[in-house]
This record gives structure tokens, C-alpha cells and sequence, in this order.
């Protein structure tokens, strides 16, 4: 246990500390980088960028040396420097006062309540009355960090994040199939050589323009892409051909194009017998979606059908990428699965620009998920309930082994057991605005009402700090050091260009702080991101997920280090599954797959379905992309799509505003007549709050495996 001096000593050292990393600065120009080669603060893409220029000016530009975006950028990241220097920006810690007011308050008295209102919740009921939500946009470091401070600084099992919300269906089916999840196996140049693509679910046109340079080149090459989507979207639209399937019948459809293929001679049995297992129960399984069948599930002609399989039988390379459209399902893991199916029957995973793979859409939704901030994990990717795991995670971190918690409650099951009897009083939400990003967000917020204590960190006051007890003022990206995982599993190093306002602190450094009030100081006795992250590659030895020989200057040196790469004489692996999967078997499992409706459809009373997505100027809740001029100017509110015939039904014009109503609640939306959605759907986008937050609407039916709610139907 530290003495009261001591923590006043420690968090002097961290102010000085976050003072001392090396910035390159002009000299006589304090806090005017010359040019910080960095990344992105936004999505799984992770562009390079190099941010120059003073901090109240501070300039981007595309990286042209680094390899996934060579240069580009989309919106979001050219005005990604406006929020460094945002008056709406957090600068002191804020408390709420006896009046219910949030006012500033010093670091010590802030972080003081913090401590002592975890202390007692845990006294009085367990340590479990404690929780803490995390996010796919920390680094490795700080959803390390997370984890362990979870587990050893509370020594609470409630511990989970927002990726639970994006990509965790895809996540559960990749570890089903083939072992092991990382995103893309492969790097995204393969992308550009692949003959045919499949894209499910995803409007990449808008989500990640710069990763559309390798869908041009694969183009250009002559190959074809197939886009499932119940929208025609932006990037529907360049499609060769587009299934445009009805919301919730992904296995269906994918189950119909494996029909197919077999009815049609195309599987590769020579693959099937040598790498797989599980064919059998598949084969038969798909016996029953034949393609008249198909068309009636999913509306699908039966010609389209017939059309995608062949492209796709006769293709040499072929690449099926899921997205958070089939994935975001209360079937998301059975969707993905089906999809994986075919890819297993046309032997494709672990062939040349071929496989299957999952566009990542958080910063860093991979390493988010690898290192220990999920409920039921531990660094490495490692089960949190396998004992070989816990002894070596607990070897590393020092701790009895018996002390470590077992797997707590997922996402949505944690929010929806706020402030109940057994359930969590105190939570910590860092990076992470679920009053906006989780389903049924009414509800959500009772809950979040409910509890008896609530602290944000982040650098805006956004709508889950404004219901805090406690909002502590975090450093931003450009402000602090640290890795990233982009969605092919490179793991690149963020870098510091400007010192954070001597005001607010680093995630990091708010948890190292707050362990050594809980008396866990010793635990989290980091002086830089650096030890962090040389104590996670420890962590993650011979895990899945191994990064034990990542170094920062290997990084630097190769543009980023794919995982595994288990010595620091080894390069990282680019390309997974080439001989042998991680599997027992060391064969990849097909899984047989039923098709089932959503855990809604349309009805007398709710005749429509709704479907939800991202938009190319806004970013998951919002939070940073709204404050945004340039953004703001581009998608100032959100607008519900609705087809011409439908509008006309409901006597409805652009420009109108309409309600819309589930089971869950209302929202307010002004209108868009467009015929790129399906006559039986509506489309809005989940980047805003209050009354526009579609949020209100969405179900949380959770998918049995991943645990992912039914945001897209
Ligand atoms: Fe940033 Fe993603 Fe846009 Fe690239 S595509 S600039 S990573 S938001």
C-alpha cells in the first residue's frame, strides 16, 4: 500500500514524464514538429499521415511511403489536426458537484474520488460492483493496460469494449473456423490481384476511400467484384454484379451459392480432403437451399445467383471479405461462418490473393482485441478461462495466479446490468461513448442513470461524460505514443507530434495513476508507452497473437510488423494459413449452418425493416467527427433513406422529417428519397445523439457466440 506522499510523488513524475518523450521540434519553436510521420486517429485502415506546423495550425498530409494508403486519405483524416486545438476541448478534470453541476476540479481531488468511490463499492458489494468499458480506438498499449488494471488494480471480472459492438462476430467465426483471428490474413496489395472479389456487407467507397485504390487496380487487372448489400451503395454501385439481399438472409444466400457451386462440380475436393474437416455435415446441410428457394428468402434472383457462383467457381483467386453488414446480426457469427464455408470449399484460405477475410472498421479493433480489454481474454489472445493462459499471464504480471478473475459479462450484457442488485454500481468508460453506440441507447442510459458511479475519460464532453460523476481530460492521438493494429495485423507505431496541454493526462497515465491510489502502484510502475508495450510482448508470448519479437524500431524499420512474429529475428508473418491452421487438427473446421430469421421482421404493426451504417464525414458515435467544421458542413444531421414507393405511402417528401418507431423507442429523422434502398427498408446512419440517434431504435437480440446485437436489422 502506498503512503499519501508517495501517490503525490507519482503523479508528479507522470506530469514530468509526459514532458520528457522525444518530439521533434524545430529549434527555438517549442511544440512545432518539423514533420511527425503518424496515423490516423480514425478507422482499421490506420493511413500514414505526417502532421506538421505549429499545434494551434498543425497540417496533414498523406504518407506516400507507407504501404496501405500510399498517400491518401479520406475527409476524416485531411481534418483530423482541427480537434487538437477545438475550444469544446476538455481541459481540466470536472466533478459534479452537491448541486449536480459538473465543475472543474484538480487532478488530485478528481482521482481521489475516483479511487475512493471504487474502494467502497467493491467493500460493500464485491469487487465485481466495478466495471470498466473500453474501446477499439486505444492502442495495444492502453487496452493492455485496461485489462490488467481490470483484473490486478480491481481485480474485477467486468471488463469489456466497444468491439463487441463492431467486429466481434467476425472475430468468433475466424476462431471457429480456422483458429485463430486476424482480420485480413493477408496483406491488402492482394486485394488488387485477386480475380474475383466478394464483398458482403461493406460500403468500403465511403467507410475507407483510400482502400479503394486496390479495388481500381484489381479492376484495371480485369477482375471482377460481386457486392452483397441490401443498399446500393457507393460502392455497389462499381460492382460487377450486386446482390441486393434482403436484411437478415446472409446464411441463406451464402448457403445457396455453395449449393451451386457443388450442384455445378466446382469445390476443390483435394483441398477438402487434405485441409479441412466438417465437409460432410456441410455438404448435407446445403442440400435444401436450392437456388428457387434462396431467391424466396432473400429476394435474390435466382439468375444472380447462378451468375455470382460461376464467377466465383472459375476464378483462379478469389477473395470473400465480410463486413459489419452480414456481421452485425443476432446470426452475425452463423452468417460469417457460411461465407468462410465457401471460401473452405473452393479452397481458397491460404492460397496466393486468395482466402476470406474481415474488413476491421475500429482504429484498432484488431489489437483492441487480442490484448485482454475483452471479458473473456487475457494479452495474446489468450483465453481468460484456460489455466495454461492464466499461469503465464499471471507469471508476467506477478500475481497469484488464483487471484485473476474469470470471464465477466459482455458488452451489452454489462450495460444492461448497471445499477441492478449483483450487477455493476461503479463504472469506468474510456474511449467510448455508448450512450450514443450501444443498441436500444434508452435503456442503455437508464441504466447508465442507475448506477451509483460513473467516470469518462476522454477529450470531449460527449453525451456518456455528460452523465458522469467524474470526467477526467484525456491527451489525443497526436498527443501520446503508442502501437495500433490495422486491419491487416500490422502493428504500427502512433508517434507523439505535440505535447498534450500540461492540463490533461494520458489514458495511461490515469490508470498507473489511479492503480497506485487502489495500492497497485507496484503493478503499473510504467515510465512510457514503451515498457508498456515491452511488458505486452511479453504477455503475448506464444499466444495466438504473438508480438513477443515486435520491437518500436522493428516497426519503424519495416512500416509496421505482421503478427504472429514470435522472436525479434523473425519478420512478422504477412500471410497466414499457408500450410497448416492453428486448429487441433491443424485443419480448418467448416461449420453446417441453418438459416434463421432475424429476431424481428416486419409485421402489421413495424412493416419495415431498418437497417443502420456509417456515412464517409462522420465516425462511429460522433463525438470527434461532429465537432468537426468540415464534417459538420458535409453531414450535418442524419437522414433516414427511404425508397420513392415507400415514401409515397407514408406521404412522405425530402426534406420532410419523420418519426421512427420500433419496440425500443422513437427517433426523428429528416428524409431522403433515394432508390438506392430496397422498397422494404429503411437506412440511417448511427453517428448522432439525443433525438437523432437511431440507437434508440435498434435491437439488442445478441448473437448466442459473439454476443453482437442486431444493429443491421
Ligand atoms: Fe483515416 Fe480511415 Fe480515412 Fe484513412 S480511411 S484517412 S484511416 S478515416
Amino acid at each position: 500500500m502506498m503512503l499519501p506522499g508517495e501517490r503525490h510523488v507519482l503523479l508528479q513524475s507522470h506530469e514530468e514524464m509526459l514532458l520528457r518523450q522525444p518530439v521533434t521540434l524545430q529549434p527555438g519553436r517549442a511544440n512545432r514538429p518539423t514533420r511527425v510521420a503518424t496515423h490516423c486517429p480514425y478507422c482499421a485502415l490506420q493511413c500514414g499521415m505526417q502532421i506538421s506546423g505549429p499545434r494551434e495550425q498543425a497540417a496533414v498530409t498523406g504518407n506516400e511511403t507507407f504501404p496501405v494508403n500510399k498517400g491518401g486519405l479520406c475527409v476524416k483524416g485531411w481534418n483530423a489536426a482541427e480537434l487538437l486545438d477545438h475550444p469544446e476541448r476538455l481541459l481540466h478534470p470536472l466533478v459534479r458537484d452537491s448541486g449536480g453541476t459538473l465543475v472543474p476540479a484538480s487532478w488530485d481531488e478528481a482521482l481521489t474520488r475516483v479511487a475512493q468511490a471504487f474502494q467502497d463499492l467493491q467493500q460493500r458489494y464485491g469487487k465485481d460492483a466495478v466495471g470498466l468499458f473500453g474501446s477499439g480506438s486505444l492502442t495495444n498499449e492502453k487496452a493492455y493496460l485496461l485489462g490488467k488494471f481490470a483484473r490486478v488494480a480491481l481485480g474485477t471480472s467486468q471488463v469489456d469494449y466497444n468491439g463487441r459492438f463492431c467486429m466481434a462476430s467476425s472475430a468468433a467465426a475466424s476462431n471457429i473456423a480456422f483458429g485463430l483471428d486476424r482480420g485480413l490474413p493477408f496483406p491488402v496489395e492482394d486485394i488488387s490481384q485477386a480475380e474475383v472479389i466478394v464483398l458482403i456487407g461493406s460500403n468500403a467507397a465511403e467507410t475507407m476511400p483510400p482502400l479503394m485504390q486496390y479495388f481500381e487496380a484489381q479492376r484495371t487487372n480485369g477482375g471482377k467484384l460481386i457486392v452483397i448489400d441490401p443498399r446500393t451503395t457507393a460502392t455497389a454501385r462499381n460492382a460487377t454484379l450486386h446482390l441486393r439481399l434482403t436484411p437478415g438472409s446472409d446464411a441463406a444466400l451464402a448457403n445457396g451459392l455453395l449449393h451451386i457451386l457443388a450442384r455445378d462440380g466446382f469445390l476443390d475436393t483435394d483441398y477438402i480432403e487434405t485441409r479441412t474437416e466438417g465437409f460432410a455435415a456441410v455438404k448435407a446441410s446445403i442440400a435444401t437451399y436450392w437456388p428457387e428457394r434462396v431467391e424466396r428468402i432473400t429476394g435474390v434472383p435466382e439468375a444472380s445467383l447462378v451468375q455470382a457462383a460461376r464467377m466465383l467457381g472459375r476464378a483462379q483467386s478469389a477473395l470473400i471479405l465480410t463486413a459489419r453488414g452480414g456481421e452485425q446480426q443476432s446470426q452475425g457469427v452463423n452468417n460469417t461462418l457460411a461465407y468462410i464455408n465457401i471460401a473452405l470449399a473452393l479452397g481458397l484460405v491460404g492460397r496466393l490473393y486468395s482466402g476470406y477475410g474481415c474488413l476491421t472498421g475500429q482504429g484498432n479493433g484488431q489489437g483492441g482485441r487480442e490484448h485482454g480489454q475483452k471479458a473473456d481474454q487475457l494479452p495474446g489472445y489468450r483465453k481468460i478461462s484456460d489455466p495454461a493462459a492464466r499461469k503465464h499471464v499471471a507469471a508476467v504480471w506477478g500475481i497469484d495466479e488464483e487471484t485473476l478473475p474469470t470471464a465477466g459479462k459482455s458488452a451489452y450484457e454489462m450495460l444492461s446490468s448497471l445499477g441492478h442488485e449483483n450487477g455493476v454500481r461503479g463504472l469506468f468508460v474510456l474511449g467510448s461513448n455508448i450512450a450514443v453506440s450501444a443498441p436500444r441507447a434508452l435503456y442503455v442510459q437508464e441504466r447508465l442513470r442507475a448506477l451509483d458511479f460513473l467516470v469518462v475519460a476522454d477529450f470531449f464532453l460527449s453525451e456518456t461524460a455528460q452523465m458522469a460523476d467524474v470526467v477526467l481530460p484525456a491527451a489525443q492521438w497526436a498527443e501520446e505514443e503508442g502501437t495500433m493494429t490495422n486491419l491487416e495485423g500490422r502493428v504500427i507505431r502512433r508517434k507523439r507530434a505535440y505535447a498534450p496541454p500540461v492540463t490533461v493526462r494520458t489514458d495511461s497515465e490515469i490508470l498507473c495513476e489511479l492503480a497506485a491510489r487502489l495500492g497497485k502502484g507496484a503493478y503499473f510502475a510504467f515510465t512510457s508507452p514503451r515498457e508498456i508495450f515491452d511488458e505486452l510482448r511479453r504477455a503475448s508470448a506464444q499466444g495466438l497473437a504473438d508480438y513477443s519479437g515486435i520491437t518500436y524500431q522493428k516497426i519503424e524499420g519495416q512500416q509496421g510488423v505482421f503478427w504472429p512474429c514470435p522472436s525479434e529475428d523473425h519478420p512478422g508473418t504477412r500471410r497466414l494459413f499457408q500450410d497448416t491452421f492453428p486448429t487441433p487438427s491443424g485443419r480448418a473446421r467448416f461449420s453446417a449452418i441453418r438459416h434463421q430469421d432475424p429476431a424481428e421482421t416486419p409485421d402489421a404493426e413495424y412493416p419495415l425493416y431498418l437497417t443502420t451504417g456509417r456515412l464517409l464525414a462522420q465516425y462511429q458515435s460522433g463525438t470527434q467527427t461532429r465537432r468537426v467544421a468540415r464534417l459538420r458542413e458535409m453531414a450535418p444531421h442524419p437522414q433516414v433513406e427511404i425508397h420513392p414507393t415507400t415514401a409515397r405511402q407514408y406521404g412522405l417528401s425530402n426534406g420532410d422529417m419523420a418519426h421512427l418507431t420500433t419496440r425500443r423507442g422513437s427517433a426523428l429523422f429528416m428524409v431522403k428519397v433515394t432508390t438506392t434502398i430496397r422498397e422494404d427498408t429503411v437506412f440511417v446512419p448511427f453517428h448522432w445523439g439525443g433525438r437523432q440517434s437511431v440507437n434508440r431504435l435498434t435491437n439488442p437480440a445478441l448473437d448466442p457466440t459473439s454476443r453482437m446485437p442486431e444493429f443491421k436489422v
